[in-house]
């Protein structure tokens, strides 16, 4: 490997490491990006969702006020760098499972805590595709289109001489007074961007992951053209006309993170319970989510290895926490300024 010396040596290019290697290019640091280019990363199978309501209780998004303007504008910036569409605003189309999830959304958007992100439809968008005895609400959420995003970007990095295409050993690297050394890189810090991957780094072994694997079908419904994401168990979100990526399932125990027989299986049932018209199976996916026991994003340098730090933990929402999260990294690192004690890596180290 030819000589190089850089600022930072980000270890990993999905979501994680490409709005950190953003951010930092921003702040006028030298990167180099090293991804080995695993086909089922997490950020290569994900659908891209931003959604203000989180889980069967439909809670508030986590800081949602705050990240989702951060994230949109950022997506913008890049779309802009890159000369593609990254980012699309989209309605959520949730049907309700059942009366008594359709009291509970009802309860939690509109009296007590009502919110700015819902709304109920003035017409059935869907009638004769859906099956919506319970009807249904309108999400305004959004998607990041990550399989022309990370390509992109990677071109990108690849023509500014900012991406090494290889796997890094942890083996190999060696930790000096004045930073790092991998193999002809010198860096005065480096830090782990690799997703699921870090649970086995020897440097973040405090860390408590609890990594989850999700799977995915790739589906054809002839004749159905929107541009609106449809959620009720199963997601479906159009890629192109009439294709559409519908998951995903959430397993803890699971021996590897290809797709498996048994989650196909469900999803179809998933399918069937959603659809009123026919659909074709076109291929199916599987990875595994990096996410944290607490649910937070895991940032910061290692207290005592200080050339070596973390950005990760991303969880089920990458795409919308990875741009604030970034910045406010990168402020930290350039800046000085503290991390935010929820996602500070230190809560693992007292
Ligand atoms: C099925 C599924 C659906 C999802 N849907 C959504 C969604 O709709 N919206 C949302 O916000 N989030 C979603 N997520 C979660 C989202 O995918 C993650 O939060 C996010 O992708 C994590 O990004 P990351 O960059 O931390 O990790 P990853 O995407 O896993 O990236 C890690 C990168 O590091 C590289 N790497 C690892 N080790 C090394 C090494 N030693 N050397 C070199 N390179 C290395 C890998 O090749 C990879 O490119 C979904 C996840 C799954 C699995």
């Amino acid at each position: 490997m030819e000589q190089r010396k850089v600022d930072y040596l980000l270890v990993g290019q999905g979501i994680a490491g490409t709005m950190l290697s953003f951010f930092l290019q921003q702040a006028g640091k030298t990167v180099l990006v090293m991804d080995e280019g695993k086909a089922n990363s997490a950020s290569r199978v994900a659908a891209g969702i931003i959604n203000p309501v989180s889980g069967r209780r439909f809670e508030p998004a986590w800081m949602y006020d705050t990240i989702y303007p951060f994230a949109k504008a950022t997506y913008h910036q890049m779309g802009a760098l890159l000369g593609e569409d990254v980012f699309t605003e989209r309605d959520i189309w949730m049907v309700f499972p059942s009366e008594q999830m359709q009291q509970a959304f009802k309860t939690k958007t509109a009296g007590v805590h009502p919110s700015p992100y819902t709304t109920d439809p003035q017409e059935d968008r869907f009638a004769g595709w859906l099956q919506q005895p319970h009807g249904a609400a309108i999400v305004k959420g959004a998607t990041l289109q990550l399989r022309t995003l990370l390509p992109a970007y990677r071109q990108y990095l690849l023509a500014t001489r900012s991406l090494l295409e290889q796997r890094l050993d942890y083996r190999l690297l060696e930790v000096t007074d004045n930073g790092v050394t991998y193999q002809g890189v010198k860096a005065d810090k480096i830090i782990f961007c690799d997703g699921v991957a870090t649970t086995n780094n020897p440097w973040f072994e405090k860390l408590t992951f609890l990594p989850n694997k999700g799977e995915v079908l790739l589906v054809k419904i002839p004749g159905l053209i929107t541009a609106d994401i449809i959620k009720k168990g199963i997601t479906l979100v159009p890629q192109e006309p009439e294709i559409f990526w519908a998951g995903s399932s959430f397993v803890w125990d699971y021996a590897d993170d290809h797709p498996t027989a048994a989650q196909g299986a469900k999803l179809e049932e998933s399918l069937r319970q959603l659809l009123m018209v026919p659909y074709e199976i076109l291929d199916q996916l599987a990875a595994v989510r990096p996410s944290g026991n607490d649910r937070r994003p895991m940032i910061g340098m290692h207290p005592q290895q200080t050339a070596i730090g973390i950005f990760n933990g991303l969880g089920t929402k990458g795409c919308s926490l990875a741009p604030f999260m970034a910045h406010h990294f990168v402020q930290h690192l350039v800046g000085h300024s503290p991390l935010m004690p929820e996602v500070d890596i230190k809560r693992y180290f007292k």
